[in-house]
């Protein structure tokens, strides 16, 4: 099988009408409009073997998960997903793993009706590189600069059970079989909260997907809005797979740990009720978990509060890829 073949067989439905493009797979370049009265939103992320998956990964899953990552950044700017394009190096043409791999990807693709317009093949170590866009109205996409003194501070989901599993897989934790199956699922399979973000464009002022952990995460937008973030960390809904981990380590996965893909937003007080609605409406559990705060040069831009709302000296940075130490 050569590139072409593999391309047309794996990465290629003929079968399907076109619902965003105007052209697709095949030509130098896909053609794209955008509706009127809208704004683009582009967004890129690669996966590397080794680094970030385990080379052995289930293709299947990781088909799933490479295109959920990408997602969750068009969540986190309130954009309804239109097309994406999938840039591919494979060490070898292995059919069973393509099959599986674009198996998971279509999936999460049609559930989004999210359409492969494009993208790249070669040979080389296994990585995949996704771009996405969007649509969003003109104006309406919640950045992380839109933060404003007096927003309580939101986020979906319990949060921890991917680092959990990552603790697991990499012996700093043991947990019971079954337990470390259902974390795997939060690392393995993350469900991008894409009608749910656009839905609170409405209402919240900034947003971002946690990516790599609410602590390192929620900073970006006190840096971006210019203030300082209150966390009741007691409010912060945990993972109920936690509780088989030690205490640090818990408050570590919950409060630190990356690759749970739920938002983090904040939103006027006023719109409580509203966002609470939407939750419901998505199956979702939506936490009000803290405040935003103007920013001051004798606090931290990030705040931990125990349960006597008593600052926590915790420090939690966030992933950084370049980090040498
Ligand atoms: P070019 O030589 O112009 O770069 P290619 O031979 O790389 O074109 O690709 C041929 C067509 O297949 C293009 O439309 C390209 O977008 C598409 N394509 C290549 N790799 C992939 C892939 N992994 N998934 C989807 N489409 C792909
Ligand atoms: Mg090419």
């Amino acid at each position: 099988m050569n590139e072409f073949d593999l391309i047309a067989r794996y990465f290629t439905r003929p079968t399907l009408p076109l619902q965003h493009a105007d052209l697709g797979v095949g030509d130098d370049a896909a053609l794209m409009s955008v509706s009127a009265g809208h704004q683009l939103a582009v967004s890129a992320d690669m996966l590397v073997a080794g680094r970030h998956f385990f080379a052995d990964a289930d293709p299947e899953r990781l088909g799933h998960k490479c295109l959920a990552v990408n997602l969750s950044d068009l969540a986190a700017m309130g954009a309804r997903p239109t097309w994406f394009t999938l840039s591919l190096a494979l060490p070898q043409i292995n059919p069973d793993w393509l099959a599986a791999f674009s198996r998971g990807l279509f999936a999460l693709a049609d559930e989004h009706q999210i359409e492969l317009v494009g993208g790249d093949t070669t040979r080389g170590p296994l990585t995949i590189a996704i771009q996405v866009a969007g649509e969003v109205p003109q104006g309406r996409a919640m950045l992380r600069s839109g933060a404003q003194v007096g927003d309580d501070i939101w986020v979906t989901g319990p949060l921890g059970g991917a680092a959990a599993a990552v603790m697991h897989r990499t012996g700093r934790a043991q947990l019971p079989v079954d337990i470390a199956r259902q974390c795997d699922l939060r690392l393995d399979l993350p469900q991008p909260r894409v009608a749910f973000g656009r839905a609170i464009a409405a209402y919240a002022h900034a947003a971002l997907d946690i990516s790599d952990g609410l602590a390192g995460d929620l900073r970006h937008i006190c840096q971006r809005s210019q203030c300082r973030a209150q966390i009741r960390i007691d409010d912060v809904p945990a993972a109920p797979q936690l509780s088989h981990l030690p205490a640090a380590l818990a408050l570590e996965a919950k409060l630190a740990g990356g690759d749970d893909y739920e938002l983090c937003f904040t939103a006027p007080q006023s719109a409580r009720q509203q966002i609470a609605a939407i939750a419901t409406h998505c199956g979702l559990s939506a936490s009000r978990i803290g405040s935003i705060l103007p920013a001051s040069a004798q606090t931290e831009p990030l705040q931990f509060l125990d349960s006597n709302d008593q600052p926590l000296a915790l420090s939690f940075g966030g992933f950084d890829h370049f980090k040498t130490t």
